[in-house]
């Protein structure tokens, strides 16, 4: 039996997605395998099973760091901005973690020490010292992907330390021809620092992975053959037997964000030996939340643990992660399951409009949230493949299946329970009994499907029960019966049926459409639907609500809107005064600029200008800003003294003839500042304090 075929319930589960590294916001990679692990999840709740979701953002290492200081802020603000931003993607889509935490937490600190030390005292962490290139300059260790120079192989510039773009090599960065660090431009030298190795030659890593990378249900067969050519003994240059199974590098030189290494100053982990580590951060600070023993329930044998994650990650996961697990005493997981990317038209619009699928434009067109985790549920399979989104694709899969097949059904008889029989059901009659029945045999087969994660399979069992249900509609026409005198008792027989096929449908669904399956428990009166429950039926007599249209259709506009770039406006479209609206930018565009309340401290006028007036303005940084301004035309200095008003305070400071403007006040006119009726400051509402952000 593999580890993920039911077993009797309650199960008790702890499931992750790989946790985002927390230098931008999702994309749709992102969404599609928390909508693949979301699914699962609410299968197994579905199914009786306790589960425990979570993920955190992927906190540490030297992009974040350098990226940080390049916009002027510590890794910690950073990082913390990124996960502000991640709520309204997850809720967006129904994605409901149970936790969402930070491998920058204590928790994780702790953890990963522990666990270091745990591998140190089973002889598997050695010191080697190694010559890296420096950035004299920026006093730092280079990473690999800092250094740039030529290729070593075809002699390309401008290419990484670790491959060349060019001609595909791979090499260490120290073959680089001409290095220079992509930091400061200057030339590295060469310096000697000590590294500490997780030692996976060690025979003993080799000897458990070999055995659990091949145990039945630890991974696809597809991803075995991916990684099982690090484990199988190849001839090395002196003819000895080695196989690919290097030691792994964990440290890294200060500065560094990161987590210190236990008694070894200056060195911290390399980001990837503390990130999978945040899989068990979260769980703890969850289980903190909710009052669960932590300790207790990873010690638990019953406790099963697994990873979705994607196929760019798979020799961190299926072999690091779980020699760091077993040899530090810990429970390895029951399995990681891979996915294969999310191509949008086969990237063909991507290439040649610059376009991919942005969640949050899709969730601001106003389009259904539950139509692209049914498409994405549609096209997934268990293996490790690629996933295309093809627009005509999604609109023929949801107006054609998801609509015309399954909500047809309520919307074809539910209205007859209401006008005709007071909202109540009635008896279902031997030909209705027979398709109940068929629906429900097919239940635990499209409930297998779930849990192998063959969602495309079991959404396209689901349809083909529907179309039997469809053709029942068809051959029993409630519409003609409904005017057909002495037909009553049939009618309320064939809607019933409906009703109850409809219930049926809706879990099997479910899983995929969380919220449409919480309307339609609404609508029939009962309670969540499971596929415990799921044979139990509705009584004659049960009371329905009045049906409401449930879902609309897509309407190719929407796709359009949503693929297309963001189009200039029209000529039409020209305001009043003259000034076309901009072209469209995104939340993100407009998140860069940073507006802050400013109170004008002092305010003079600018000799030998007619145009400017210099504003001293105090946005509470503990020092005042002096901005030039071309209102002088609008105001006089003494108007605006003691005055709030909106500056932008990221501006670059820009030199001008009278002296540096260090920002820029925002004031409202047409585009002809001379035109009636002039230039408008802004001024906050009452309340704002100098400093206050404005969002
Ligand atoms: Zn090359």
């Amino acid at each position: 039996m593999s580890p993920t075929s039911p077993k009797p319930a309650p199960r008790q589960l702890f499931v992750t997605t790989a946790l985002p590294y927390a230098n931008g916001n999702f994309h749709i990679g992102h969404i599609m395998e928390y909508i693949q692990a979301d699914i699962w999840v609410r299968f197994q709740r579905m199914q009786g099973h306790t589960v425990h979701f979570v993920c955190a953002d992927d906190a540490h290492g030297a992009p974040i760091m350098i990226a940080a200081e390049k916009a002027g802020k510590t890794p910690q603000q950073f990082v913390a901005d990124i996960a502000a931003g991640r709520k309204p993607y997850l809720d967006g889509f129904h994605i409901a973690f149970d936790n969402w935490h930070s491998t920058d937490a204590p928790e994780n600190h702790e953890l990963a020490q522990a666990i270091y030390r745990d591998l140190k005292a089973a002889g598997l962490i050695a010191t080697k010292t190694i010559e890296q290139f420096f950035d004299p300059d920026k006093n730092m260790f280079l990473p690999d992907r800092f250094i740039k120079g030529e290729c070593p192989k075809c002699g390309a510039k401008d290419q990484y330390g670790d491959n060349c773009e060019n001609c595909g090599a791979v090499y260490a960065p120290t073959e680089l021809k001409n290095p220079y660090s992509a930091l400061s431009g200057v030339t590295p030298v060469l310096r000697n620092s000590e590294h500490y190795f997780f030692r996976l030659s060690d025979a003993r890593c080799v000897a458990y992975l070999e055995q659990w990378t091949q145990e039945s249900g630890h991974l696809q067969t597809e991803v075995y053959n991916k990684i099982k050519e690090w484990l199988t003994p190849v001839e090395s240059v002196d003819g000895s037997a080695v196989h690919g199974l290097a030691d792994w590098d964990i440290s890294r030189d200060a500065p560094y964000f990161g987590i210190e290494i236990p008694d070894a100053p200056g060195k911290y982990f390399y980001v990837w030996l503390d990130a999978p580590i945040g899989y068990l951060a979260s769980l703890k600070n969850h289980f903190g939340k909710i009052g669960v023993d932590y300790d207790a329930f990873m010690a638990d044998p019953a406790t099963e643990q697994y990873h979705f994650i994607g196929k760019d990650i798979i020799t961190f996961h299926t072999l690091f992660w779980p020699a760091l697990l077993h040899f530090s005493g810990r429970k390895t997981p029951n399995a990681v399951f891979v996915h294969g990317f999310l191509t949008v038209n086969s990237e063909k619009m991507s290439k040649s409009r610059g376009t991919g699928l942005d969640p949050l434009k899709y969730l601001s067109l106003g389009m259904n949230p539950e139509w692209l985790r049914y498409y994405i549920a549609a096209k997934l399979n268990s293996r490790n493949e690629d996933v295309e989104f093809s627009p005509e694709d999604f609109m023929a899969r949801v107006n054609a299946d998801l609509v015309g097949k399954y909500i047809n059904i309520a919307s074809r008889s539910a209205g007859f329970i209401s006008k005709r029989f007071a909202g109540l059901l009635g008896e279902v009659s031997a030909d209705g009994d027979a398709l109940l029945e068929h629906l429900r045999d097919a239940l635990p087969l499209i409930a297998e499907l779930y849990a192998e994660r063959e969602y495309g399979k079991a959404l396209r069992e689901t349809m083909l029960l529907a179309d039997r249900v469809n053709e029942y509609v068809d051959q029993n026409k409630p519409w003609e019966l409904a005017k057909q005198a002495g037909m009553e008792a049939r009618l309320h027989d064939v809607c019933t049926t409906c009703i109850q096929a409809f219930r049926l449908l809706t879990t099997c669904l479910k899983p995929v459409l969380p919220a449409l399956a919480e309307q339609v428990e609404a609508f029939l009166k009962v309670a969540p639907l499971t596929f415990v429950n799921a044979a139990l039926r509705m009584d004659a007599g049960h009371p329905i609500g009045d049906y409401k249209h449930l879902m609309q259709r897509v309407d190719t506009k929407q796709l359009d809107a949503l693929f297309e770039a963001p189009a200039l406006p029209e000529p039409e479209k020209i305001l009043p005064g003259g000034e076309p609206i901009a072209p469209l930018i995104t939340i993100d565009d407009f998140a860069k600029i940073d507006l802050r309340i400013a109170l004008i401290v002092n305010c003079e006028a600018v000799e030998g200008s007619t145009k400017l007036l210099r504003l001293t303005l105090d946005v509470g940084e503990g020092r005042t800003r002096n901005v030039f301004s071309g209102i002088a035309s609008a105001y006089k200095p003494s108007d605006l003294v003691g005055k709030l008003t909106v500056m932008v305070a990221n501006l670059a400071p820009r030199k001008m003839k009278f002296g540096v403007s260090e920002g820029m006040v925002l004031a409202a006119s047409h585009a002809d500042e001379k035109a009636e009726p002039g230039i408008y400051v802004l001024t906050p509402s009452a309340g704002a304090l100098p400093g206050m952000r404005v969002r």
